[in-house]
C-alpha cells in the first residue's frame, strides 16, 4: 500500500501519513528507531537536494507520541562533503537539540560486509543493525542514474571507500544491491521540493507532496511516474526487480491519497527549472500538477521533443476554451488536453512523445 499526501507543511504531512498508515503499531516495544534522511550535501532543503528537517520533525513527534524513546538520525554525506557540516547547515543540529535525538555520522562508523545478489557490500554497522529503520529520501532527478529516491538514498549508509567502488565497478548493479543489503521497515518520501536533474540540488521544483510505503520499489516506481520516467529505464531499479527485491508496478488501487493537490504557495523555480517553467502559462495551478509538467517537459527536452507554446495548466483555466495544449482536467477546454488530476509526468511524456501536432 502507498499513502500520498499533498501540501506544503512537511511536519504535518509526515505526521498524518504515519498516523494513517498505523506505523506506531509496527514498532517493536522498546525498540530504538533510526531515521535515514538524505543529506548528500550540506545545503538546506529549499535547494532541492536534502530532506526537509520539518519532515523529520513530524516523524519524531509521531514516534514520541507513541512512546518511542530512543531515536537516532543516521547519515553519511557524499564523498567530498562533511556529514557534520550537513547536519549543521541543513538544520539537523537544531532538530537534535529540540527533540533530544542523537546524530550519527556514518563516516565514523565501522562497515561490515553483507551478502547481496550483486556480491558483498560493506554497510555501516549502525544502519545494518538498526532495529527499526525509516528511510527518508528526497525524490529528485539524477544526472547518472536518472532518478534518486528510496533505494539510492541507502548509499549514505556505506563508507566512502565503498561509494567510490560503486562508481568504479558499476553504479547500477551495486545500488541495486543496496535494496538487499539494507531493508528499511518504512520509506517516507520527501517530495516537497526535489531537484530537476541533480542530486546536489540547484534546480529545485516545488511539488508539494509526500509518499509513504514499506515497499521501496513501489515507492520508487511511483516517484519515477512523478518525474516522467519509466521505472524500468532506471538501471538499478531494473536490476533490483530482476533479483526479487520487489515489483516496479504502480497499481492505482493500491494508492491511498489522504487529500487532493492544492494551490499552496509555490515558490518560483530557479535555474534550469525556471527556464522550463517560463514556457508554461499557469493560473492557480496545484503544485503537483505544475511540478509534473515541468518534469515532463524536461524529459521531453532530453528526448528532443519540442512542445510549442502555449502550454497551460491550472484551475484558472477551468471551463475556458483554449488554443494549444492544456495539461490536467482543469484544461479540458484546450484544443488538445491531457487528462488527470494531476496527470503524472510520465502520462504527459507518453502522451506527447514524438506525436505532438
Ligand atoms: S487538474 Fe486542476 S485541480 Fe487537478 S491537480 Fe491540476 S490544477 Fe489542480
Amino acid at each position: 500500500m502507498l499513502f500520498v499526501k499533498y501540501g506544503s507543511d512537511p511536519r504535518g504531512m509526515a505526521r498524518d501519513l504515519l498516523d494513517r498508515a498505523g506505523v506506531s503499531g509496527r514498532i517493536p516495544s522498546g525498540a530504538a528507531v533510526s531515521l535515514k534522511p538524505n543529506l548528500v550535501v550540506a545545503r538546506p532543503a529549499d535547494g532541492g537536494a536534502t530532506t526537509h528537517p520539518e519532515a523529520v520533525a513530524g516523524v519524531i513527534e509521531h514516534l514520541r507520541d507513541n512512546g518511542v524513546r530512543e531515536i537516532r538520525i543516521l547519515e553519511g554525506s557524499w564523498v567530498g562533503d562533511s556529514t557534520k557540516r550537513a547536519f549543521a547547515n541543513c538544520g539537523y543540529d537544531q532538530l537534535a537539540k529540540r527533540y533530544g535525538v542523537s546524530l550519527h555520522d556514518l563516516k565514523d562508523d565501522d562497515p561490515v560486509p553483507v551478502d547481496t545478489p550483486f556480491g558483498p557490500i560493506r554497510v555501516c554497522k549502525l544502519a545494518r543493525d538498526a532495529e527499526f529503520l525509516i528511510n527518508l529520501p528526497v525524490l529528485k532527478g539524477h544526472c547518472q542514474t536518472r532518478m534518486t529516491c528510496a533505494v539510492k538514498n541507502l548509499k549514505g549508509c556505506i563508507p566512502d571507500s565503498e561509494k567510490r567502488r560503486f562508481h568504479r565497478e558499476g553504479l547500477d548493479r551495486l545500488v541495486a544491491g543496496l535494496a538487499f543489503a539494507i531493508r528499511p521497515a518504512l520509506t517516507l518520501v520527501d517530495g516537497i521540493c526535489g531537484d530537476l536533474d541533480f542530486e546536489e540540488g540547484g534546480n529545485p521544483v516545488f511539488a508539494g507532496r509526500m509518499a509513504l510505503s514499506d515497499d521501496m520499489l513501489a515507492v520508487d516506481a511511483l516517484g519515477c511516474r512523478w518525474l516522467g520516467i519509466d521505472p524500468r529505464e532506471v538501471g538499478y531499479l531494473r536490476h533490483a526487480e530482476s533479483q526479487g527485491a520487489g515489483a516496479l508496478e504502480v497499481d492505482a488501487s493500491g494508492i491511498v491519497e489522504l487529500n487532493r493537490p492544492d494551490q499552496s504557495a509555490t515558490p518560483a523555480p530557479t535555474g534550469k527549472a525556471a527556464r522550463i517553467a517560463g514556457r508554461i502559462e499557469r493560473r492557480n495551478a496545484c503544485s503537483a500538477c505544475f511540478a509534473n509538467l515541468v518534469h515532463a517537459l524536461r524529459r521531453l527536452d532530453e528526448s528532443g521533443v519540442s512542445i510549442p507554446a502555449p502550454i497551460r495548466v491550472g484551475q484558472g483555466f477551468r471551463g475556458k476554451p483554449l488554443s494549444g495544449l492544456g495539461v490536467g482536467d482543469c484544461c479540458s477546454g484546450a484544443e488538445r488536453f491531457i487528462a488527470g488530476c494531476p496527470p503524472s509526468a510520465l502520462a504527459v511524456v507518453e502522451s506527447l512523445s514524438g506525436n505532438f501536432t
